[in-house]
């Protein structure tokens, strides 16, 4: 008789369980440590030429502690060394323009990266575009210096370019590089434009190579990353579509109190989930997540000349152990397809590919 009650408990009990299952789903959050295996959006790519970055072929060098300064010389930009890296194992430039792309396309394909938002000097960004025009989104750079395409006759220039159908995104703007905060006036217009034509805006706010300012970029400076420089013009601008690259690293403080007080802005975590000591980028990430923005966060490579980026960025994502698998989905998918409000019938496409 016991052994019937105890039976009919254990039986009940299973049912409670199952009952449960069914009214609480875990909802695709499922135990932390799974691998993602859907489909990406990379919310950060270039499409630069090669020779931009100095003498091919050039190492670098990722998740690397201590962190790597450049080559101080002018000449030879970005180049760590000619001959060695200072790393074990380095990623390598692609040796042409035409292979850059290549081994860059083949890596999103193999790595079901569906879209990639790919910035650059637009005839580049038109190169790419039209070899794989599913997946590569247009999008132009510009006030970042050396990689900067023409400008096309300022503002009006722009519109003109976005009317033609030649970029859907101002991505990436660096005025950061150009010794220039995000709420300069002489950048005025140009926000006004992206509002009126709705067009979405990627914000260098954060780190730039280390060491620019001696190299590469004169007038680059790290006060100028801030992300509370950027609140005037939200303010300004309230319906601009807006995602800070580089989630403003290392300024976390300040990008939280940003993301806090503007549900508008996204921001993303390229490069420095390749270029940064892995312990440092899972710490910031964890914190952004941990504090409530994780379906704020968009992933990006900001993959430039050297496509093995690529991977290292995703696999920074899949082996963080305090992310659950449906926050890897949010990070990898759904918070892209969601600030590029893309269709039913597009999310769908992509989860058939
Ligand atoms: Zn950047």
């Amino acid at each position: 008789m016991n052994e019937k009650i105890i039976s009919i408990t254990l039986f009940q009990l299973l049912l409670i369980v199952f009952a449960a299952k069914l009214l609480f789903p875990t909802a695709g959050h499922t135990q932390a440590g799974e691998r993602y295996d859907g489909p990406i959006i990379d919310m950060h790519l270039h499409a630069h030429t090669v020779a931009s970055y100095g003498p091919e072929p050039i190492p670098m060098c990722t998740a690397e502690e201590p962190v790597i300064y450049l080559g101080l010389d002018p000449q030879i930009p970005m180049t760590l060394d000619r001959v060695t890296a200072p790393c074990a194992n380095p990623v390598w430039s692609s040796a042409t323009d035409e292979e850059l792309l290549r081994e860059t396309l083949t890596t999103l394909e193999r790595h079901n990266i569906v879209l990639a938002v790919t910035g650059g000097p637009l005839d580049e960004v038109t190169r790419w575009h039209e070899a794989a025009p599913e997946r590569i989104i247009p999008a132009i750079s510009f006030l970042t210096g050396r990689a900067s395409g023409a400008q096309a006759g300022g503002v009006e220039g722009l519109r003109n370019l976005f009317l033609d159908g030649r970029f859907e995104l101002f991505a990436e703007v660096g005025a950061q590089y150009e010794g220039l905060a995000p709420n300069d006036p002489s950048l005025d217009p140009f926000y006004a434009l992206a509002e009126e034509l709705d067009i979405p805006v990627g914000m260098h706010l954060g780190e730039g190579p280390p060491g620019a300012a001696y190299n590469l970029y004169p007038n680059y400076r790290a006060a100028l990353g801030r992300p509370l420089l950027l609140e005037d013009v939200l303010i300004r601008y309230p319906k601009l579509r807006i995602y800070v690259m580089h989630a403003g690293w290392p300024l976390i403080e300040e990008m939280m109190a940003i993301l806090y007080s503007h549900p508008q802005v996204y921001v993303d975590i390229a490069g420095e989930n390749w270029g940064h000591p892995r312990k440092e980028f899972h710490r910031y990430l964890q914190r952004l997540v941990e504090s409530g923005f994780g379906q704020r966060i968009l992933f990006g490579t900001d993959q430039m000349v050297w496509p093995g980026t690529i991977e290292v960025a995703i696999e920074s994502i899949q082996s963080a152990d305090f992310l659950t698998t449906g926050q890897k989905q949010d990070i990898f998918y759904n918070n892209a397809a969601r600030f590029l409000r893309l269709s039913d019938d597009e999310i769908a496409k992509h989860h058939e590919m």
